[in-house]
């Protein structure tokens, strides 16, 4: 990529700036044809307009001052208080972030703190299966808690013995899944929390992507484990509002059982001399407009609206499992019953298929460790079901007799997934990202 280009002396007209943006952005992913299985959770137009116009109507106003904007801070705590309704805290708290990352850096820097405060654990350890989301790897690292990677079971879920087994006393915080992203399953939640609770150790549970799904999942009657704080030893959980609670984006709520315990998540400061300083989580000033927008699509769907894109999801989900798993040499990964899951091969290579139906207009994403691609289903999916079925059967075929795969990426996750050393392969991708970025 060249140098960015200079500020321009004279600004451009309104129309000129909108027209230039829409014209770079033509090559972006399809996602409203539903082409895209990843990043865009799409309830359809209507819930999106109500999310746009809330979020520019509260565009400017600032989230880190509950006084200057009543409103917000209403906002913020009926969606804390309708999230906590729904994960049965009866006295659960939290904050809204701008994401499940920001959710899970404060979850387990409260639990840091926490560990350190009320057990003397200086040298804190968190112990999680290895599909959790690498934000809990980011954490640890922002953190200075010493991540404790579990490999997971062969059904993809996590291995009771060896979860066991990793914690000791410098444990602050235990993790898992309610379902992981990779391949969609749910650890097995009550007995981690028993086990947490067992050694006195935070255990914190992960519906970034299930849980404004899984409530209306369980309601229209599909078997689903209690994963919230139901559970006895769960002390806290994030749970993501602009996936399927289809919000704008930057809006995720991160919950602890108790108010004290939250507290260890605030951050104060006096000494300045800009006055008092007080904040929530990790960001300064908080975007009003992504905290009104997830409060009006609250509001907009309600309980019916959730059931039925719900209803939706799951619906078509099983239609693309059963399809997928019906394709000669394509095999799911694990018992996958949700929204998102993976498959892959023991007889084609699973990458040349992403790359055959990338050129046919698919975006799947490629795993690795096991090598896999993977989907995301969202409402907006329910109507390509068939052509993309009929697509993979078709990619599958072509690559089964001999055919080659159009050029694309499966040469590089080939080469990435070689390498023996993860480090190796970290080096090439810093290499990748200082050139996406234009600093080369
Ligand atoms: C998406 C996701 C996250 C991270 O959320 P972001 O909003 O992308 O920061 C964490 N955990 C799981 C299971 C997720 O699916």
């Amino acid at each position: 990529m060249s140098k960015s280009p200079r500020l321009s002396s004279q600004g451009l007209s309104h129309q000129d700036v909108l027209a230039r943006m829409r014209e770079m952005r033509t090559e972006d992913a399809h996602w409203k044809e539903g082409r895209t299985w990843s990043l865009v959770y799409n309830a359809g137009e209507d819930v999106r307009r109500v999310a746009a116009e809330a979020y520019t109507e509260f565009m400017s106003e600032n989230g880190l001052s509950p006084l200057a904007f009543p409103s917000l801070r209403r906002f913020e705590s009926e969606v804390l208080a309708i999230a906590a309704e729904l994960f049965h805290g009866d006295t659960a708290t939290g904050t809204m972030t701008s994401g499940g990352t920001e959710s899970i850096l404060m979850a387990v820097k409260t639990a840091r703190d926490f560990a350190l405060a009320e057990r003397g654990i200086s040298e804190p350890e968190m112990v999680m299966p290895a599909s959790v989301h690498p934000a809990f790897q980011k954490a640890a690292h922002y953190f200075g808690v010493k991540p404790i990677n579990v490999p997971v079971g062969p059904d993809f879920r996590a291995d009771m013995a060896a979860m066991r087994a990793a914690i000791n006393p410098r444990t602050a915080l235990v993790v898992g899944s309610a379902p992981s992203y990779p391949q969609g399953v749910i650890d097995p939640i009550s007995e981690l929390a028993a086990l947490a609770q067992e050694k006195g150790v935070f255990f914190h549970v992960d519906a970034c992507l299930g849980g404004f799904l899984l409530p209306f999942a369980k309601r229209l009657g599909y078997d689903i484990p209690d994963f919230d704080f139901a559970v006895p030893g769960v002390t806290s959980l994030s749970a993501d509002l602009h996936k399927y609670g289809y919000a704008a984006k930057g809006a995720s709520i991160v919950l602890y059982r108790t108010p004290e315990l939250r507290r260890y998540q605030f951050f104060t400061y006096t000494g300045w001399s800009g006055g008092i300083y007080a904040s929530p989580s990790m960001a300064g000033t908080r975007p009003g407009g992504a905290i009104a927008a997830a409060w009006a699509v609250l509001k907009y769907l309600g309980e019916e609206g959730y059931l039925r894109l719900a209803r939706t999801v799951l619906d078509t989900a099983k239609v693309l499992r059963e399809g997928i798993a019906a394709i000669p040499g394509l095999e799911l990964l694990g018992k996958p019953s949700l929204s998102v899951f993976a498959f892959s091969s023991k007889t084609l290579d699973i990458y040349a298929l992403g790359d055959a139906m990338e050129a046919r207009g698919w975006k799947l994403d490629r795993q690795m460790r096991p090598p896999a691609l993977h989907l995301m289903v969202t409402p907006a999916h329910a109507a390509v079901v068939e052509p993309f079925l009929a697509d993979l059967r078709a990619c599958a075929a072509h690559l089964a007799s001999g055919e080659p795969a159009p050029d694309g990426s499966a040469a590089m996750y080939g080469m990435l997934g070689a390498l023996p050393d993860p480090k190796e392969a970290e080096g090439f991708i810093l290499q990748f990202m200082d050139s996406l970025y234009g600093n080369e």
